[in-house]
């Protein structure tokens, strides 16, 4: 870094940054990389290390070996809490600032309990890698526990997990425990058969995947009842305990026992929406993004970039979905504008190019919607596999899991079935039978 060229400061090493920096590294700019993580995530296999498929090292990768190379690119493992728009610096958890000639903000989402902060207490989500691990660790322990458990409900509720929110992400979660219960888990157990499982989908829309073409909410319900998934469309929760969660639906009200709840329902953006809300009058949305300028920037403020998650962009009159592709292509676009700014060019407005969306199911099943084309079953499946190893970052990943799915596909196995760490509302323990 010279210290005299332009510098970038950039929050976030998601999609939307990474694919920001990459645009940016090959200019003559410095960039500062901040990241409250020292690793990239691919979200969408997040799933697959709590159900026990993939080691975390298979999803994430470690920022500073992405940018080993690039002598103009800085990483900062650091929380940013403040952003000074007029001033141009960005403060840290630990109280440090950095100043910066241009900012992009990308620090993604949070799970959005609507409120209920009880819920957030004892309900599982996928936040990131310790979160796949918890669930990760709670399921499997449940298994032990109701392996030890005389009492035939407390046995039923252990063995029952409950997800929700249809989306992908509970759609995917839910596919990939029953099959586990159904195959993986086969003759593991000497009392209980992991086969009795009961896995539970909550839905409030009146189908998964609500956000997909009907015809494929469809195909994806029978592909999960198929697999043993109990879906409930149209059902509102109305509280989450550490021994159950109650349900409203057709009127009525059920008490469902159980000791693990997954929550896939609802997200928001980090709470540097809110800031920025704050520091610059930027209009957010109820998810808390904002409502950027067309080209990507705050309103009012050129040099400040808010992509991903965190901002609210409309095509057609319609939000943007937060989805990868997005993040990535507005973290390229953003990268763009800064460089034309510096060559005295203006700056362009984004536009989304929408190549599909797709959600897996389970093993062989899958559904897909790509520019209209639909599909479902073993090709959507195929399709699935290859667009998630081609969007893996780094070349032993793909490796790895490539080689992973070949495993699993051909022996039903999940090879990462460990518990470790603690789990403050874990189940329970019945005394060991003399
Ligand atoms: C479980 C799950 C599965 C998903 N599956 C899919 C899928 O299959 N297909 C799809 O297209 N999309 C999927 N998504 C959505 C997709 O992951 C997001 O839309 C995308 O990650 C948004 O990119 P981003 O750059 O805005 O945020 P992220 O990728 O979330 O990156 C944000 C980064 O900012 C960092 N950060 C946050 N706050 C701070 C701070 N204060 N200071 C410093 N750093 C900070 C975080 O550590 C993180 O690295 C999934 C999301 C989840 C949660």
């Amino acid at each position: 870094m010279t210290g005299n060229r332009h510098h970038i400061v950039v929050i976030g090493g998601g999609f939307g940054g990474l694919n920001a920096v990459k645009t940016l590294q090959e200019h003559d700019v410095d960039i500062t990389l901040v990241d409250k993580r020292n690793y990239h995530l691919f979200w969408p296999l997040l799933y697959q290390t709590a159900m026990a498929g993939l080691s975390p090292a298979d999803i994430a990768a470690p920022l500073r070996s992405i940018f080993k190379r690039r002598e103009n690119v800085r990483v900062l493992m650091a929380e940013a809490t403040d952003i000074d728009p007029d001033e141009q610096r960005v403060r840290f958890a630990s109280g440090e600032e950095v100043g910066y000639d241009s900012l992009i903000v990308a620090a993604g989402f949070r799970y959005h309990y609507f409120g209920n902060d009880a819920w957030e207490r004892v309900a599982l989500d996928l936040q990131g890698l310790d979160k796949a691990l918890a669930i990760r660790r709670r399921i499997l322990a449940a298994y032990e526990r109701a392996e030890q458990e005389s009492d035939p409900a407390l046995t039923a509720a252990l063995l029952t997990f409950v997800i929700v929110g249809a989306g992908p992400t509970g759609v995917e979660l839910a596919g990939s425990i029953a099959e586990m219960a159904r195959h993986t888990l086969k003759g593991d157990f000497r009392r209980i058969d992991p086969a009795q499982t009961k896995v539970l989908l909550i839905e409030a829309a009146d189908r998964v995947l609500p956000a997909f073409d009907p015809d494929l909410s469809v195909k994806a319900q029978r592909s999960l009842e198929k697999i043993g998934v109990t879906v409930l469309t149209g059902a509102m929760v109305q509280d989450i305990a550490a021994d159950h969660v109650r349900v409203a639906r057709d009127g009525a009200t059920e008490r469902i026992a159980t000791h693990t709840v997954m929550w896939a329902a609802g997200v928001k953006a980090s709470p540097l929406g809110e800031l920025l809300h704050r520091r610059t009058t930027a209009p957010i949305d109820r998810g808390g993004r904002v409502q950027v300028a067309p080209d990507l920037s705050v309103p009012g403020y050129p040099n400040l970039y808010v992509i991903g998650d965190m901002a609210h962009v409309e095509q057609a009159g319609q939000p943007l979905p937060g989805l990868a592709p997005v993040a990535m292509q507005q973290g390229k676009h953003a990268a763009a504008q800064i460089l034309r700014r510096i060559g005295g060019e203006e700056t362009q407005a984004f536009r989304y190019v929408d190549r599909g969306v797709m959600a897996t199911i389970g093993r062989a099943a899958a559904v897909a919607d790509i520019r209209g084309l639909r599909l479902s079953g073993f090709t959507a499946w195929l399709l699935w596999l290859f667009v998630h190893l081609m969007y893996l970052v780094g070349f032993r990943s793909r490796l790895f899991v490539f080689l992973q799915w070949a495993w699993s596909y051909a022996t039903f196995g999940r090879s990462v079935r460990l518990i470790v760490g603690k789990d403050e509302h874990a189940p329970p323990r019945a005394p060991i039978e003399p």
